[in-house]
């Protein structure tokens, strides 16, 4: 689909509806990468899950453009998140194309140094620290291979999966720019979804590539977890709040529609947090609690009426808690929330 002249969008499928990438209860449909026409050569944006089906239907939108894909000269995946970084390795080959990612990225797409019973580990402590259930704990740090595998390739069952993606050839840091001869983006670090999220700027047309950092109507997850970064929800309020300086007339996100209103919707995702924030607070006025207690209580997706913590699996359960984590987190920065350690387990109270 040509979304205006030079920019096409091919609308990739996912091979199962993640309930967690994005918001809980959400469902997505597709992942969206854009072509973008060159002087001298192609530019790619996101890749798309690795599975032949998705290679078919790149194939299939390549040949309704009238390219191939040696015509692709440069690939920029907005973060390594396997529904966009997935089948960079295998197009990178097919086409010979330079990969760009992220420098903050970097460690989830690198094999090496990832050690599958160190991470399971890790993540059984954080799971015991903040009041998981035992049993709930077997579940939670061990996900579906498939889930994991579309995550991010820290998770163990991934690692070996991680051996087969593509190794960027340039590292973004922010700032860089990225011609097409038509067309001249800027890289924005726009950490919070994912610790090296990027977006593409094009300022002369006042488009913006938004990846998962702003989509139309779910809102991007941002978790903590022994493998974010330190305060996630801090980094993501602060990058969307820096998309305000910008002249953005088209939106061209990695799922969903694409859509004009940049600013109404960095208000709304503004104000989601803001409300979320005050849910955890008026939990915390009944005294400390682990996080995990605070994310059962929390009504998860209230635009629909509210979601039930029993209707939620043990994926929907792990992201309930990492997301209540990165709003207690920003809390404790603003000075409204202290953790304190009682035995084993860490408890937040209003300070
Ligand atoms: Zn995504």
């Amino acid at each position: 689909m040509e979304i205006i002249p030079g920019i096409y969008q091919l609308q990739l499928p996912l091979p199962f509806t993640p309930l967690g990438d994005m918001a809980l209860g959400e469902t997505l449909a597709q992942t969206n990468v854009y072509l973008i026409r060159g002087g001298m050569g192609w530019l790619l944006v996101d890749s798309g899950w690795n599975d032949s089906k998705t290679i078919e239907v790149f194939e299939k939108g390549l040949k309704e453009i009238g390219i191939n894909f040696k015509d692709i000269s440069q690939i920029v995946i907005t973060h390594s998140h396997l529904d966009h970084f997935g089948l960079a390795g295998r197009l990178k080959e097919l086409s010979g194309a330079k990969l760009y990612l992220h420098q903050k990225e970097r460690r989830f797409v690198e094999p090496r140094g990832i050690e599958a019973a160190n991470i399971l580990e890790v993540m059984k402590k954080w799971l015991y620290k903040n009041g998981t259930p035992e049993d709930e704990t077997a579940r939670l740090q061990r996900l579906p291979k498939r889930e994991m595998n579309f995550i991010s390739p820290v998770f163990p069952d991934a690692v070996s999966f991680s051996g087969k993606l593509g190794s960027p050839d340039i590292f973004f840091s922010g700032g860089e720019r990225i011609s097409t001869d038509f067309f001249n983006f800027e890289v924005l670090w726009t950490p919070g979804h994912s610790p090296g999220h990027i977006c593409l700027y094009e300022r002369a047309k006042k488009i913006l590539i938004s990846g998962d950092h702003v989509l139309s109507r779910i809102t991007p997850e941002i978790g903590l977890n022994p493998f974010s970064s330190l305060n996630p929800l801090d980094d993501y309020i602060k990058s969307l709040k820096n998309l305000r300086e910008l002249e953005v007339e088209l939106v061209l996100p990695g799922h969903e529609d694409y859509f004009d209103n940049l600013q109404k919707r960095i208000a709304e995702l503004v104000q989601h947090h803001q409300e979320r924030k005050e849910a955890v607070l008026e939990i915390l006025k009944n005294g400390p609690e682990v996080a995990y207690e605070i994310a059962m209580k929390i009504p998860w997706m209230p635009q629909k009426g509210g979601i039930p913590w029993e209707k939620l699996d043990p994926w929907g359960h792990r992201m309930a808690l990492m997301e209540t984590l990165a709003h207690l987190n920003l809390l404790k920065k603003e000075g409204k929330v202290k953790k304190t350690l009682k035995g084993d387990f860490e408890f937040y109270s209003i300070s």
